[in-house]
């Protein structure tokens, strides 16, 4: 019989599959408890197990490793994690220490489909998903290092175009017999799916989410982001109206920011109008490397479009890149979770 890893399982399914192996249903409890609280990756240390029924858990569950690469840390504190998969395959992972949080940026694919211009993460196009235990096993391996207070699926991928795997890490995550990480804590980052974003406000799961939009006029956002010639900023804005009547929280829009194409006054009034059109705020991200041919806009470019946001009544923030010593950027989008200056 083929083993099942045991960070594929949410614990419904972990008690469903204990059920039918003839365990008491409250086996999972303490599995999860084990794995997820107590960081343990063996059932021989599972003390309140029988030994018989921990060789029997032995003999139907695997742990999946990971090698760890590399691990570098940035000026600022941020650290990247390069894992290797049992396929030989790569991803990162990275931590983003704040005053008084640790965020995690976790990879569901790897490699990418969407192709966003200032993307430098996903320029070798898409590979495959990633499996729900590789998705929690970057939670596991990282959060021995460091105590992770708040997650957000922002790393390499998309991951709504990893939804069944996506949502079951949520479910995993959550649990509060395991991890317990409170769902407002949890947001995932999308280049606007519409379809998942409603499939996604259909579960009900009280995560937050957070979308790339760099600009609120179609003929941009279809240069810089080839997904809005396929789902146009109407179609994704009715999708988001979906999503905001189920969330107790703001949609978040993060909006890089890049001279001479979308920080005009004009750029910041069309920004505001979708923006005030439901629940938002924005995060504004001054480009912080030249690629592609776009560049960082000037200082006063960026105060002028932060002031005529602020006057059209959107709530904005300017943010400042994180781990740039050690590329740790998706994109430009990781840098969103870093230092703010609000105004
Ligand atoms: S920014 Fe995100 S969605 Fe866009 S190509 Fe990169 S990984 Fe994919």
């Amino acid at each position: 019989m083929e083993k099942v890893c045991i960070y594929h399982l949410t614990l419904d399914e972990l008690k469903n599959k204990l059920i039918s192996e003839d365990f008491p249903a409250y086996r999972a409890q303490q599995v999860f408890d084990w794995i997820y609280r107590k960081g343990v990756s063996d059932f021989s240390f599972m003390s309140n197990i029988s030994k018989r029924e921990r060789e029997k858990l032995s003999g139907i569950f695997e742990f999946i490793n990971f090698e760890i690469m590399s691990k570098r840390k940035s000026a600022d504190g941020t650290e990247k994690f390069l894992f290797k998969l049992r396929d030989d395959l790569s991803i990162e992972t990275v931590v983003i220490p704040e005053k008084r949080r640790n965020t995690l940026c976790l990879s569901t694919q790897v490699g990418c489909k969407f192709n966003c211009r200032f993307c430098v993460s996903a320029r070798g196009g898409f590979i495959r998903n990633l499996e729900t235990s590789e998705i929690i096993k970057q939670y596991l391996d990282v959060s021995r290092a460091a105590e992770i207070t708040n997650i957000v699926f922002m790393g390499i991928g998309e991951p709504l175009d990893n939804f069944s795997n996506l949502v079951k890490s949520i479910r995993i995550l959550k649990a509060k017999e395991g991890a317990g990480m409170p769902a407002r804590r949890l947001t995932v980052s999308t280049c606007g799916l519409p379809k998942a974003i409603k499939k996604l406000a259909g579960l009900k799961l009280g995560v937050k989410l957070s979308v790339s939009l760099h600009s609120a006029y179609d003929e941009k956002r279809d240069k810089i982001m080839p997904v809005n010639r396929r789902y146009p900023l109407g179609v994704l804005l009715d999708s988001l109206k979906e999503f905001s009547k189920v969330s107790r929280y703001p949609v978040t829009f993060e909006y890089v920011m890049i001279k001479g194409f979308n920080v005009s006054l004009e750029d910041a009034r069309r920004l505001a109008k979708f923006c005030n059109s439901l629940k938002s705020k924005v995060n504004l991200i001054p480009l912080n490397l030249s690629r592609g041919g776009l560049d960082k806009p000037d200082e006063p470019d960026i105060s002028k479009f932060r002031d005529k946001l602020k006057r059209h009544g959107c709530l904005a923030v300017l943010r400042k890149p994180r781990g740039e010593d050690i590329e740790a950027a998706c994109g430009q989008l990781r840098a969103s979770l870093g230092a703010k200056k609000p105004f």
